[in-house]
Parts: C-alpha cells; structure tokens; sequence
C-alpha cells in the first residue's frame, strides 16, 4: 500500500534509478518470468521421430500410458503422463463444443521431458529448445512451432519443487495450463499470423484464458470423471495457494505485463472451475480488466509495495494530512451505508494480548460487534504481515526455494478489510458475523472495497502493484485460519469467487 502523504524516506529519487533498479531485478528473475511461456513461435517442421521409450516397469494400475521424448521414467514424468492422458481425455470430449463439431486434433509434435538444461540427442530436435536450448528449465511450455509439449523435470527446478510443497495436482495444473495454449493454437486464438507478433491478443489475455482452461479441467477432475489423476477439496486449496507462485513479478513497464499477477491468473482459474471451457471462450471472458501493473511511484517501488507494519496497524494517520487504511475503510463505508439509507458507526481497532469477545475462544483477529471494534494480537499480526508466498533462486545450485513469509502489508490489510464487511454485516444489515453467509459476504464486500482503493491512479491512499497477490493469499490462507475469521465450511475457491464478484461488480453485484 502507498499514501500520498507517508514520509518518503528516500527523497527524490530519479526515474532511471527505479528503471534501472527494477530491470536488475528483472534480469534476476527472467527464469521465473518465462514460467508457462507459451511463445517459441518460431515456423520449422516438426521433429520426425519421437522416442518411444516408456517406463512400464513401476506403473501402478492407474497410470497412463504415454509416450514422452526422453522419459525419466521418475514418478514426476508418470504425474505428468497421467496428467497429460486426462486432459487429452477431456478435449476429445470438449473440442467440438468449441470448433463447431471438429474433432480435437491430437497433437502431432510430441512431450519432451527435460533435466534443466541437459538438451542432447532426441531433445534438440524439437523447435523450440533448438533455438533456445534453456527455454525449459524452471519452466513447461507449449509449443506451436511444431505443437509439441516440453517440461522441465528437474527435482530442485520449479515445477518439481512446486509439487513437492503443494502436491502433484499442481502438475496437473500446469499440464492443463499449457494444453490451454494447444487448444488456443487449434482455435485459432493466437491469429493468422501465429509465427509474428501481429495480430495476436495480448499475452495476458492468452495466459490467463489457458489457466481458465486449466480450471475447466480442474473441475472435471474434481467431479471424479478423470481415470488417472484426481483432486480433494484440500488438495485443491493447497494447489490454489501454490499457483500463487506462478504469477509475474511486478512489470517494469506495461509493455513487460505477460502472464498476471496472482489474482488474474487464479480469478481466471477459477472462472474457469466455475463456468467450463466455453466460458474460457466467450465473450465475458475476452471483456476480462487486468490488474497487474507496474509501480508508479520511487518509493512504493523501493519499499517493494509495503508500509511498515506498525503503520499498518495503526488508525491514526502518519501525517496530519495524510491517512490510514482504517481511515479508508470508515470513509468508504459512512459513502456506502449512505448510499443505502443506513447510518455508519466508524469501528475502531483494538490491540490486545487477551481478546474478549464472545465470538470466538481461539480467534486473535476478528470483529467484535460488542465493541464495534477489530480486535487483533500484535503475534498474529505479525504472522500476517510475513505470509506471502514467494520463490527465490540459489545462485550457486540453482535450486528454487520456496517460501511462505515474503512481507505482505495487504495480506495483513486484508484481516482489517474483512473486519470491517463483518461490521457492514452488524451494523447495516443485523446479520451474522460467525457462519459461511457472513464469510461470503465479507469476501464479496472485500473485493469492491479493494478495487475502490486499486485504480492505480492518484489517490491519497491506494494499492501497490504486489497488493493483489497479497490479498489473494490471505483470502486463501489467512482468512479461514482458526486464528482469524475461521473457514466456516468455505472453500478456498469459494471465497475467490466472491472477491472477485466485488472486485469487477462492486458492492451492487454482493
Ligand atoms: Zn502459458
């Protein structure tokens, strides 16, 4: 979050720093940036031969039995197999709603399985690691050279390590994902021109449309109508959390957008999981605003988007003409309540060791409507404040390593805007604060106040650039923890879908 009146510690800074600045920072995550890249549009003939080696001999009864270019022959490689047998499985069912009865073309130009950067032999003869023999590592991609699948199956590489903390359904995710950019390329989607730059949507849009295609098939699987992969409710919350970790770092400049922030990509996977492939496809779905941008302001991009905590936490503002998010909050809901006839009280926030509210024994961050007040502990919010999942690289080995405390003023924020829909609901509507009716509500409410402070223009109190991915992971996992508002038999993707109702629709669509 970035107020117009904070202090700016740093003075004036120049633009070339931030440019500068923020492209070494770019270069530092290029491998990153590349994940689930569909490009390679590069026109060669497709490789003539594949290999047909395949494991047979540690296959259960379920695996699939797929034929992959230099097959580790790991358990990662039959993920993927299995994975990739399914979502064939899906198209041939799902293609002709789309083409106008066509059958689904199967792929012509093969699955190449890839150690990092070990491209010899079979490998370099496909189109795309030919011109870039590292266009795999950390990385899966799609492609349309010659229509052809490659992955990076390097256990310390991306993909591996994100199966290892999330669980093998995010293989699954992404295989989805890059078959999204098959059927695109079948589609036509990426135009006449598919070899240039011309006449082609914007990458954001093509990314995101294959993560809503994931989610299409990520439903199918949830339903139980796949033979070899399959995913429970907590395997898909944990698979939502980890594709958190795919989303573009902040751009240097709109022409770097590619792929989304965390939460157009997961907000499309989950259009995707409620509304099928032909959503994917349809008009809603092309109308579809963005909101990763890049920073607009020196010394929101040097504090990396993030308020110190304790300016976080406290109501008061910094200067005396400045501001507050619980200054925001009042301000927005008095317009709100307004708007509805009704009468705000402005809730107040209380810091304490020992939370006194009826509502719950074991919450340390919740609403309480005795004292119109949100009540939070100085540990919990700290935890908060250090909860967002990100990935770094180890220079000397290369290994991804992932973690779950990257600062997050907004993850933290996030509990406060919760805090206050649950106050909407007592004051406004004299309605339940403690059950899922309450928590699908706030979630909605959410969503519209947060896009209120997100236009990204110049306001005196708004959102930086990493404060979507922010809100995404603590409507994932900090909302529902018994230590703030509590699940209330919600589900990750349920409260997802409701954000993003009051995001793009605002209170009237709650
Ligand atoms: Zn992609």
């Amino acid at each position: 979050m970035v107020g117009r009146r904070q202090p700016t510690p740093f003075g004036g800074i120049s633009r070339d720093i931030l440019v500068t600045k923020t492209a070494r920072l770019l270069t530092a995550m290029s491998m990153l940036l590349c994940l689930l890249l569909a490009a390679c549009d590069v026109s060669l003939q497709p490789p003539d031969s594949t290999d047909s080696a395949t494991s047979t001999a540690t296959r259960s009864p379920t695996d699939a039995d797929v034929s992959v270019v230099n097959d580790g022959h790991t358990s990662f490689d039959q993920e993927v197999k299995n994975a990739i047998a399914d979502v064939q499985a899906f198209w041939r069912t799902n293609y002709p709603q789309l083409s106008g009865g066509r059958p689904y073309p199967e792929l012509t130009g093969g699955i190449y399985s890839v150690d990092g950067t070990k491209v010899t032999g079979a490998l370099a003869r496909n189109a795309c690691l030919r011109q870039d023999p590292e266009a795999a590592v950390n990385n899966a991609f799609y492609c349309t050279a010659d229509d052809s699948v490659v992955y990076d199956r390097n256990p310390d590489h991306l993909v591996a390590q994100l199966a290892a903390k999330y669980g093998t359904f995010m293989i699954t995710a992404v295989i989805a994902h890059e078959w999204g950019h098959a059927i695109q390329q079948r589609l036509g989607v990426f135009g006449a021109g598919s070899g240039t730059s011309q006449g082609r949507p914007a990458t954001i849009v093509t990314e995101t449309q294959a993560d809503c295609v994931s989610g299409a098939f990520i439903r199918t699987a949830q339903d139980g109508k796949t033979a070899h992969v399959s995913v429970d409710q907590r395997q898909l919350e944990a698979t939502l959390l980890g594709y958190l970790q795919v989303r573009d770092p902040p751009p240097v400049s709109t022409e770097q957008i590619s792929h989304g922030n965390g939460f157009d990509r997961l907000s499309a996977m989950a259009d995707g999981i409620g509304n099928g492939a032909g959503y994917c496809f349809g008009d809603r779905f092309a109308q579809r605003q963005f909101t990763e941008r890049p920073f607009t302001s020196d010394v929101d991009y040097l504090q990396r988007g993030n308020l110190p905590y304790d300016q976080i936490i406290d109501p008061r503002p910094a200067s005396p003409d400045g501001t507050s998010l619980q200054l925001e909050l009042n301000r927005f809901w008095t317009t709100a309540a307004a708007s509805v006839k009704g009468q705000w009280r402005d809730v107040g926030v209380d810091e304490t060791s020992n939370p006194a509210c009826p509502n719950s024994q074991v919450s340390e961050f919740d609403y309480c409507p005795d004292g119109n007040d949100v009540y939070f502990t100085d540990q919990f919010a700290r935890q908060a404040y250090n909860s967002l999942p990100d990935k770094r690289i180890d220079k000397a080995t290369g290994k991804i390593i992932l973690v779950d405390n990257a600062p997050a003023d907004y993850s933290l924020g996030m509990l406060f805007v919760y805090g206050w829909s649950m106050a909407v609901r007592a004051q406004l509507f004299h309605a339940s604060t403690q059950d899922k009716d309450a928590l699908l509500a706030a979630s909605c409410y959410s969503g519209a106040f947060t896009a209120s402070i997100n236009s990204g223009g110049s306001q005196d109190f708004q959102l930086s650039p990493p404060d979507m991915d922010e809100a995404t992971s603590a409507v994932i996992k900090l909302v529902p923890s018994d230590k703030a508002y509590g699940a209330h038999q919600t589900t990750a993707l349920e409260r997802i879908q409701r954000f993003t109702v009051g995001y793009f629709g605002g209170l009237p669509a709650c």
